[in-house]
């Protein structure tokens, strides 16, 4: 079986901000923001595409966990949820991880274009 540094995170609680039966969150080590979030699923795979009807769910439920937690402490104005999918798309470790980012008013002076769309050389 494989393993990875999120193996590793998830077999120590006290790194976890909520889990649920498929899946676990953390803080991301180096947050684009404020309040940045990993919800990755407990067992070991790649990409988004490999998960499981029932791992989504528990992501899903987890995102929305989330999302009610970083509300509460740090109250943003919006979020980019999103996944890379393979080296190409920025992916750098290879174990599925959602990112849950919450944006605030003014954390860039021009928005339009700031999400998840944004692609430079
Ligand atoms: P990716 O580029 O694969 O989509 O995202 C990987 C994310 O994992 C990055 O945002 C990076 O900061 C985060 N990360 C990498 N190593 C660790 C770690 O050891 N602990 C935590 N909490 N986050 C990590
Ligand atoms: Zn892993």
């Amino acid at each position: 079986m494989s393993r990875c540094i999120f193996c590793d995170i998830k077999d120590n609680p006290d790194n976890i901000v909520v889990q649920n039966e498929l899946a676990f969150a953390i803080y991301d080590k180096h947050p684009v923001s404020k309040g940045h979030i990993l919800v990755i699923p407990k067992r070991h795979f790649d990409s988004f595409f490999e998960a499981t009807e029932e791992e989504i769910v528990s992501l899903y439920q987890l995102i929305n966990e989330c999302k009610k937690i970083i509300d509460e402490q740090f109250s943003p104005s919006g979020y980019n949820v999103g996944v890379n999918v393979g080296y190409d798309a920025g992916q750098t470790v290879f174990h599925l991880h959602i990112h849950l980012i919450p944006r605030y008013k003014g954390d860039t002076t021009h928005p339009v274009g700031s999400g998840i769309r944004h692609i430079k050389d």
